[in-house]
């Protein structure tokens, strides 16, 4: 299909078309080749960042129309590290390529006529947006040639590496922090991972793990394989942007944890530019975090170049990162970009939920709650006109964290019988609706 599979001299290695060429340090720009198994510049301790031939990208990506690529993760390969086809092979094809969704009503109630949402709560094959960059890692795993991986998870990382490994057919180890859904710890057993629960927040968790990988090495997907992990979310900017005709949003807003999905936007946006694809310098980045775990949006908000990092206390589990590891990339796209930050306490995180499940019919988690909350907490500060495109991403699915919904009315057990059910009837008909709740709650 591709120039390079056409060279490949018999025996070789089938290659991908990726043109990546290269890993960069974030602070000092030292680099190191793509094969190099660092992930923290030796000098200077900072993350890695993938580097690629954009101008060979761009003559690759010409060769083959959009409509000709597969609808999945690997849509636009040749910005992707990963170089090894069996490797990508094994990975398998269900990752990425989300709907974006015209979100009408949600868009009436908060006074925005253009608004979407990538809904990556469908995401495949464990219903969060971590399925794009554990993609990734398992891939470079493959790559190195190894069959054990383990993660440190706020919760979708844990899934998304049980259901990627299965697939790959390559042994999983996950390492939760204690106060996380159990549902997604079920979930990551139920897929065949080995799952152990540590004491602790998920800041001491990561710190562990990082010890743990160094004492046996044993890859982490998102602690080892970081560098490659991190280049899964730009996706997630690329198809966004594809999927509005290559008209670049003018706002993406999107919560933030340790910081790879915001920052790796940025990039993404970044490199459509580059390749000519898209005029994206215009498209701001907004993000979301919980009242209770917020110190990147603190830091942009008082415009300062670093986090402080706190101690999470809050109902977002996933978003229960206290010092995030891209967290100063996150200021720096925001910044760059025009974009800000807004965060929302729990009660605002569930009405969030609310609203959206009421009006688009998508069920999320608080990560995503915590967006819409935000989306109209922006709104009411006036950072968007009403015909703006404004984008939100749904980063995680509401399935997996039922059991921390506050509970809503549910009627009770009654008699299979005409009469019974008529007054039930009538009774639920009186009874308060979702949406007039989270309206209450978030514009009370
Ligand atoms: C991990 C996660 C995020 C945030 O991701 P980062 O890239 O760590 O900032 C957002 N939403 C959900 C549902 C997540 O699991
Ligand atoms: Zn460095």
């Amino acid at each position: 299909m591709s120039t390079q599979t056409a060279q490949t001299p018999p025996g070789a290695r089938q290659r991908t078309r990726s043109c990546a060429t290269g890993l960069v340090c974030h602070r000092c720009g030292n680099r190191y080749p793509l094969q190099d198994s660092v992930f923290a510049c030796p000098d200077c301790g900072k993350g890695l960042d993938v580097v690629y031939d954009y101008e060979l990208a761009a003559r690759y990506f010409e060769e083959v129309p959009s409509s000709e690529r597969p609808r999945n993760i690997w849509h636009f390969e040749e910005l992707l590290p990963i170089v090894d086809a069996s490797a990508q092979a094994r990975v398998g094809l269900h990752a990425g390529y989300t709907p974006l969704i015209k979100a009408d009503r949600l868009g009436a109630e908060l006074g925005l006529s253009n608004l979407y949402l990538k809904d990556d709560s469908t995401c495949r094959p464990s219903l969060s947006y971590k399925d794009r960059v554990v993609s990734m890692s398992v891939a470079r795993l493959l790559e190195r040639g190894k069959e054990e991986i383990g993660c440190v998870s706020t919760g979708n990382v844990g899934t998304a590496v049980a259901a990627l490994a299965a697939k790959a057919g390559v042994d999983a180890y996950v390492f939760y922090p204690n106060r996380l859904e159990d549902m997604k710890a079920r979930a990551c057993a139920a897929l065949g991972a080995k799952v152990c629960q540590v004491e602790g927040n998920y800041d001491e968790a990561n710190r562990r793990c990082r010890e743990l990988a160094e004492a046996t090495g044993m890859d982490f997907a998102n602690i080892t394989l970081r560098p490659f992990y991190a280049e899964g979310a730009k996706t997630a900017a690329f198809e966004i942007v594809e999927q509005l005709e290559w008209r670049a949003p003018d706002h993406i807003v999107t919560a933030a944890a340790g910081g790879t999905l915001s920052s790796r936007l940025h990039k993404g946006l970044g490199e459509l530019q580059l390749m000519g694809l898209s005029e994206t310098e215009q498209t701001r980045i907004h993000i979301a975090q919980p009242s209770g775990c917020n110190p990147i949006a603190t830091a942009i908000l008082a415009e300062e170049a670093e986090v402080h990092p706190v101690t999470p206390e809050t109902a977002a589990h996933s978003l229960a990162i206290g010092a995030p590891g891209d967290g100063y990339l996150v200021i720096d796209a925001v910044l760059k970009r025009g974009g800000t930050a807004g965060f929302a306490s729990d009660p605002e995180i569930f009405a969030g939920i609310d609203l959206l499940a009421s009006t688009e019919g998508i069920l999320t988690e608080p990560a995503g709650g915590t967006t819409v909350a935000v989306l109209e907490k922006l709104v009411a500060a006036g950072r968007f006109a009403p015909d703006d495109t404004v984008v939100a991403i749904i980063t995680g699915n509401g399935l997996k964290t039922l059991d921390d919904h506050p509970p809503k009315p549910w009627p009770a057990k009654i008699e299979c019988e005409l009469d019974a059910m008529l007054t039930a009837l009538n009774e639920l008909k009186s009874a308060g609706s979702l949406i007039d709740q989270a309206r209450a709650q978030l514009h009370p």
